[in-house]
């Protein structure tokens, strides 16, 4: 039994299963998996995504705007921290930087004011933070440490970096998760972070409906591919399968809270 701690259900284009998220889970076998953890991107989409997964036991919900999210609403740290704790949300986010697509100057500190603000609610509240980083490692690190990140903790998602970065978020405390990507012949950074990583610290995700892994590249993603993710993981290691099933599901507990 596999936890996927990253996907994004509310972006899945539910026609082909009559607008109807169960009807997806069961025809994706998404049903089969442990835990699914569903993050928010905006905060325009998130009542809706909300909606979409409430009534759900297997899925969790984070709240959050993601960095490429230039154009809709910044929320508080006050906004962020009401609807983290009415919606029972288990983390915040997911938040972080995104220089790869930016288009005017104003927007690197845009991104860095939100990161900041996403790590004051996350430490308020003390539920983790999922961070996203792309083309922005010191930055990220360096808002990490000057915010305190390491008091809430949380998850650098997707991760795409060096062996030097994922130290510097493990010594914050932070868990690295890994998706699709580490299945990919030409990641092989991502591959030695994957080996290197202590046992206790590496969830893994998805990231669907984006991202799908080998052998399903190219294609649609589903929450139940993290197997695909875990496969490689075990291989990376050394172990069998059910030990990456068990351990990153007990990662995934202790930061999550479950
Ligand atoms: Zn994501």
């Amino acid at each position: 039994m596999f936890i996927d701690s990253h996907c994004h259900l509310d972006r899945v284009d539910l026609k082909p299963y009559s607008n109807n998220i169960g009807e997806y889970l069961e025809a994706t076998k998404a049903d089969l998996l442990d835990h699914m953890l569903c993050v928010s991107i905006n905060w325009e989409d998130y009542p809706a995504m909300r909606n979409l997964v409430s009534g759900y036991s297997k899925i969790s919900l984070s709240v959050g705007v993601h960095p490429n999210e230039m154009d809709g609403y910044d929320p508080s740290v006050d906004e962020l921290v009401d609807v983290a704790l009415s919606d029972h949300a288990v983390a915040i986010g997911e938040t972080g930087l995104d220089y790869f697509r930016i288009e005017k100057e104003s927007e690197f500190f845009s991104q860095q004011q939100r990161f900041r603000k996403h790590i004051a609610a996350a430490k308020k509240i003390d539920k983790p933070i999922i961070i996203h980083t792309r083309d922005a490692k010191e930055d990220t690190v360096r808002i990490m440490q000057e915010e305190f990140a390491g008091e809430a903790g949380g998850v650098l998602h997707c991760f795409t970096e060096d062996w030097a970065m994922a130290k510097e978020a493990l010594d914050l405390g932070f868990y690295i998760s890994f998706s699709g990507i580490v299945t990919f012949k030409n990641a092989k950074q991502v591959q030695e972070v994957a080996k290197k990583v202590p046992a206790d610290r590496f969830l893994i995700e998805t990231d669907s409906p984006y991202l799908a892994p080998v052998p399903m590249r190219g294609k649609p993603n589903y929450p139940n591919y993290v197997k695909y993710v875990a496969e490689k993981m075990a291989e990376l290691r050394g172990i069998p399968l059910d030990k990456v099933a068990t351990i990153s599901a007990n990662n995934y507990d202790a930061l999550f809270n479950r």
